[in-house]
């Protein structure tokens, strides 16, 4: 693509174009576009995926920031009924200008690595109308989302993406398959958000500080690190050994921490 286009590669949009058509089928094939489904696309780029997403029949929402992209997917797009460009910052896209049905949108994108996690939470805030997402992303970022508690990438990204969706870690990506090829592995994940939160917390802004505090000095114990939020009263009442450290807790006990915050009259949750 980037041969046929002569487009310069960006670093400060993080672009890194597909080219390997192997990979990009393996992408499509996970996606499984249906027609008729609302999609939205982040980072198109020249088009890598995007093509055989709009030759599926989808209905096909793009975002792209960069202004040369925008003119050449104008072009390339400019006979397609079922796609419509966006230019602008998908960290700042106001998702309910799509108009989704609840559930119902599909959002894919082989994202920019240096604004991918402020883009999942952006996205994780909007969840309620993602039927589902599968993103391209570095392959440390898509461990640490997969992670199970007890090791050392389980943290704030395992458990704020876990609580809203079902993750799953497809397949590895070697740097070879980009242009430029970006210093790391790269890997798909799909994110599904969950019908019925499986913990839910009475507040989730508390539950994001907990976690936040939790985290901010990992080798502590939790009567350390919560101390600012909980006192080891608090923590005890929680049903939390306040000995253990942050990555000891369950999704479970990190709820119930959060419960204990909200309950509190004057709770400072933001
Ligand atoms: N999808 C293409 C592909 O697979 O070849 C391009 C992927 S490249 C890793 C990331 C793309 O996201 C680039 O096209 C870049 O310009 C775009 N991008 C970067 N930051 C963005 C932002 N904040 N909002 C929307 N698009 C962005």
């Amino acid at each position: 693509m980037s041969q046929i286009y002569q487009h310069r590669a960006r670093k400060r949009f993080g672009q890194n174009f597909l080219h390997d058509t192997g990979v990009i089928d393996r992408i499509i094939r996970a996606i499984a576009p249906r027609e008729g489904d609302r999609m939205l696309e982040i980072g198109p780029g020249q088009g890598a995926i995007t093509q055989s997403l709009v030759d599926s029949g989808v209905q096909l929402d793009v975002i792209e920031i960069d202004l040369d992209l925008v003119s050449i997917l104008q072009d390339r797009f400019a006979l397609a009924k079922n796609f419509t460009l966006h230019e602008g910052d998908a960290l700042k896209f106001d998702f309910s200008r799509l108009n989704p049905e609840p559930s119902s949108l599909r959002v894919v994108g082989n994202l920019p690595y240096n604004i991918s996690t402020p883009l999942i939470f952006h996205l994780l805030n909007n969840a309620h109308v993602v039927r589902d997402m599968h993103f391209m992303l570095q392959k440390e970022v898509v461990e640490r989302m997969a992670a199970k508690p007890g090791g050392g990438d389980w943290g704030r990204l395992s458990i704020m993406v876990q609580y809203h969706c079902r993750v799953e870690h497809l397949f590895n990506v070697g740097p070879g398959s980009f242009s430029p090829p970006p210093k790391v592995d790269s890997a798909i994940v799909r994110l599904t958000p969950h019908a019925v939160l499986p913990h839910q917390a009475q507040d989730a802004r508390a539950l994001d500080r907990i976690v936040r505090e939790a985290f901010n000095q990992r080798r502590k114990t939790l009567r350390n690190t919560l101390k600012n939020v909980l006192s080891a009263e608090e923590v005890e009442a929680a049903g939390v050994d306040g000995s253990l450290r942050p990555e000891q807790l369950d999704m479970a006990a990190f709820v119930r921490l959060a419960d204990q915050l909200s309950a509190q009259p004057a709770a400072e949750l933001s």
